[in-house]
């Protein structure tokens, strides 16, 4: 990718907006396959050349950093009142640079859900080109209490049907390889870090540019994608004068064009936590681990290996409902104490797990208040069926770490340590609910834009990122992101090639 000459170029045949899991992917595939255009890829963060991004472990304080837009949501209605955070990567890389590195395409049968090309024949062989770069595989040395999660069910997990164990990660050598590495790193791209896309400009329906909140006017002479995620996607588009025109009478934006999806179907996956704690069980704090945590760095350096190699959420599973059929919750796995209740920080070994609702019913919408400030609304559990299904979801994670194999490394579960009666179960949700950082749906294919991402009723204009998922998938969602991206530059690139 190259750098910047001194003095912004202002005018490029292409602009990616955000250089995100499926930004950077897009960018550095659009170089490839038009090397006579010019290429800027616009990212309001930082670089990622950073050791946290590195370092496996890294992630739980990249966490809150300046590398995390670190937003929070309006009162979430069904869970009384709460506000829940919602960690996005700010930096090249985006999320995909502070991500858990769990790699999942998802379930074939997802992507009848996405509408015409884009079923699973159409994207599997996107998937596949995508996993010759991102190399995952199995993850290495992972923690005793992880393996031993493999014993319950068989693995590794898959959500195709009821399993467990390590999951397939996107390290190598004991470092975290991202989508910037595999696919835009070494390419024309014009990489503009801390450009802060604030809107786009267009003239008769036609993009022509893209405005930053510095001010500067960059343009387009083909046109814009936006791959800002799915916060920042859909705000761009709505300070433009793209989305709801209801929404935006009230913020004093002007109308460009009423596209009423824009910010809608908002949705992610809940999820909820038990931690178990004991003397002599997982990765923690403790006098007799003071030796391991001071060797950690040097042991990564020499090695990749060891604590900080781990990618923290080494292992999980897929567990089906009461139902017994197809796998509808997915379980996390930490073998690593981790803050609860009021005891967020402090000695003491264990571990941690949370299971989520694959397929959630409930749906929110990103607005923009009238003061202009982003709203996220995460509806969660607002459809009542998610209550009901995650009360279930509890009670199956439960019965996993029961069934575990987890010999001398055992512990009893300390937060919430209230069994399962509809109450306590419910009380706790209440309490705890979070999600599995999976955003998704808010200029979703089909109502924002086309099956070939084209915003609808405007020239020169895509979406490539999270936010065009119709419906999520059915477990993380950074290698359909990075598919997304990879597919994008190839519908682009057939669209600015028929003109
Ligand atoms: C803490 C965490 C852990 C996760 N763990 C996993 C996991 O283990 N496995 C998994 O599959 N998924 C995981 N995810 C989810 C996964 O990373 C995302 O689904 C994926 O990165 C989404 O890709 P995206 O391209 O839509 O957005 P992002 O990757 O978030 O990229 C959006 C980019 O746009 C930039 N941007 C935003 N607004 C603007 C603007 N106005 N101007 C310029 N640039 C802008 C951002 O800074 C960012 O770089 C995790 C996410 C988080 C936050």
């Amino acid at each position: 990718m190259r750098k910047p000459a001194n003095g912004l170029a202002k005018t490029f045949d292409l602009i990616v907006v955000g250089g995100g899991a499926a930004g950077a992917t897009c960018a550095g595939r659009l170089a490839a396959q038009n090397p006579t255009l010019s290429i800027a890829l616009l990212e309001a963060g930082p670089s990622d050349r950073h050791p946290l991004v590195r370092v496996p472990f890294g992630l739980i304080w990249l966490m809150g950093s300046q590398r995390d837009w670190a937003y929070r949501t309006v009162p979430q209605t069904s869970l009384g009142g709460r506000c829940i955070s919602v960690p996005r990567g700010k930096m090249l890389g985006g999320s995909a640079s502070m991500n858990s590195m769990v790699w999942f395409r998802g379930r074939a049968d997802d992507y009848d859900h996405w509408g015409p090309g884009w079923g699973w024949d159409d994207v599997r062989p996107h998937f596949e080109a995508v996993e010759e770069q991102m190399r995952p595989a199995p993850l290495r040395d992972p923690h005793p209490l992880s393996a031993a999660l493999e014993q319950v069910h068989g693995g590794p997990p898959t959500p195709e049907t009821v399993s467990s164990g390590p999951f397939i990660v996107n390290i190598k050598n004991g470092q975290r390889r991202s989508p910037v590495d595999a696919f835009l790193r070494g390419t024309n791209v014009h990489v503009l870090k801390g450009q802060h896309a604030r809107k786009l400009t267009l003239t008769n329906g036609r993009i022509q540019g893209v405005e930053t909140c510095g001010g500067d006017k960059i343009m387009a002479r083909a046109g814009v994608v936006l791959s800002a995620g799915t916060i920042g996607t859909p705000q761009i588009l709505m300070q433009s004068g793209l989305g709801p025109a209801n929404m935006l009478r009230n913020t004093g934006i002007t109308l460009q064009h009423d596209i009423p999806g824009v910010g809608a179907n908002l949705h992610d996956h809940p999820a909820v936590a038990v931690h178990h704690e004991r003397r002599g069980s997982g990765r923690g704090l403790t006098f007799a681990q003071l030796p391991l945590w001071a060797l950690a760095p040097f042991q990564w350096l020499v090695s990749g290996r060891g604590p900080l190699a781990s990618n923290t959420v080494e292992a999980g599973a897929f567990l089906s409902g009461k139902d017994g059929v197809a796998p509808q919750f997915q379980v996390h796995f930490v073998p690593t104490r981790i803050g609860y209740g009021k005891r967020a920080i402090g000695f003491g070994a264990g571990y941690y797990a949370d299971v989520c609702l694959m397929q959630p019913r409930s749906r929110g919408s990103m607005t923009l208040g009238t003061d202009g400030a982003v709203q996220i609304d995460l509806g969660l559990l607002s459809n009542r069926d998610d209550r009901v299904k995650l009360r279930e979801g509890l009670c199956a994670l439960r019965a996993l770490l029961r069934a575990a194999p987890f010999g001398q490394r055992s512990a009893p579960e300390v937060f919430p340590a209230t069994g399962d009666d509809t109450a306590a179960v419910d009380a706790h949700i209440d309490a705890r609910l979070g999600t599995a950082y999976h955003p998704v749906g808010t200029c979703a294919i089909g109502a924002v834009v086309g099956h070939d991402l084209a915003v609808r009723g405007i020239r020169g204009l895509w979406v490539a990122d999270a936010s065009v998922m119709p419906r999520i998938t059915s477990a993380n969602t950074n290698a359909p992101s990075i598919m997304i991206g990879h597919r994008a530059a190839r519908l682009i690139t057939q669209q600015i090639k028929a003109k």
